[in-house]
């Protein structure tokens, strides 16, 4: 029984940190002409208005795209201001912050002709919301599992893939599987670029999925954490946002570092970015 809805979360800072990682990845993926498979296995409802019950209830995005939206003026590290105007792009209303856009219509951004778009989502609620948005006819949206449909669709059948994983992490056994469907679909299409999301948590639950990928010969596994605040003894819920990416795009560490260097003191003075390889090639 699948209880999470994102809708509580949406704009969060964790939603900023991945999807500016997915902003930088897809443009990087843009810069060859070869056809792109693109797996999204946990999609979400797809657009998130703001003024809903649900993302009222805990107004997350206060901590995430609102302080960015409201220094949008000031940035000026390329990253970050390409990634603001396509948050720009996607308000029905020009210059009102109304809405937010989930993974599949980040991910629908980048689709040329030749590309292909696969959306996993497994709550029927959620995955009626996904099937409402309007998106491109190379996005085809899938009620069902995203981890075994991952595993079922390789190898694709164009030259690349990029896949991102981003589970609610509703069940302490999803940060393994999570692992093991990684590990299987590199197996299959080695260059594939994937990305992972995890959440930071006071319970350390992440290490279970950063280890299991360290053990098992993967290489090339590049790590990202965005901290809104410094767990202390008494921190209470998510505290961090991590994002591994694996066989990730030349020179995406030093984009992403200048561009969050911008975006931490947006979220709090305790705010940080650290990012390293957590495997080498
Ligand atoms: N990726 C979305 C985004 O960035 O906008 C947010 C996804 S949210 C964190 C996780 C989603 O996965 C929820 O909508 C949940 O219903 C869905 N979900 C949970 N288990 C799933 C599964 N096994 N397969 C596909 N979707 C699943």
């Amino acid at each position: 029984m699948l209880s999470y809805q994102h809708a509580y979360h949406a704009g969060n800072f964790a939603d900023v940190h991945k999807h500016l990682i997915l902003y930088a990845v897809t443009n990087y993926l843009l810069r060859k002409k070869t056809a792109i498979t693109y797996i999204d296995t946990h999609a979400g409802r797809g657009l998130y208005p703001l003024a809903t019950k649900e993302t009222q209830r805990l107004q997350e995005y206060r901590e995430g795209i609102l302080p960015l939206w409201q220094a949008r003026e000031q940035r000026s590290d390329p990253l970050l201001s390409g990634w603001l105007s396509a948050v720009i792009a996607a308000q029905p209303v020009a210059q009102e912050l109304t809405h937010y856009p989930g993974s599949p219509w980040w991910l629908s951004q980048p689709l040329r002709e030749h590309d292909r778009l696969r959306l996993f989502e497994l709550h029927p609620g959620e995955h009626q919301h996904l099937n409402a948005q309007a998106l491109p006819p190379q996005a085809q949206r899938i009620y069902g599992d995203g981890l075994a449909g991952l595993t079922a669709m390789l190898p694709v059948a164009t030259p690349r893939l990029c896949v991102l994983i981003d589970p609610s992490f509703e069940r302490k056994a999803e940060y393994q599987e999570v692992a093991d469907t990684v590990i299987h679909a590199l197996e299959k299409a080695r260059h594939g670029v994937v990305m992972v999301w995890y959440p930071l948590l006071p319970a350390g639950h992440h290490h279970v999925l950063l280890n299991a990928l360290k053990n098992s010969g993967v290489r090339k596994i590049w790590r990202s954490e965005l901290l809104l605040r410094a767990p202390t003894e008494q921190t209470h819920g998510m505290y961090g946002s991590g994002m591994l990416v694996i066989n990730p795009p030349w020179g995406l560490d030093e984009r992403l570092a200048t561009a969050m260097a911008e975006v931490t003191p947006c979220l709090g003075e305790e705010s940080r970015h650290e990012a390293q390889w957590w495997v080498e090639e």
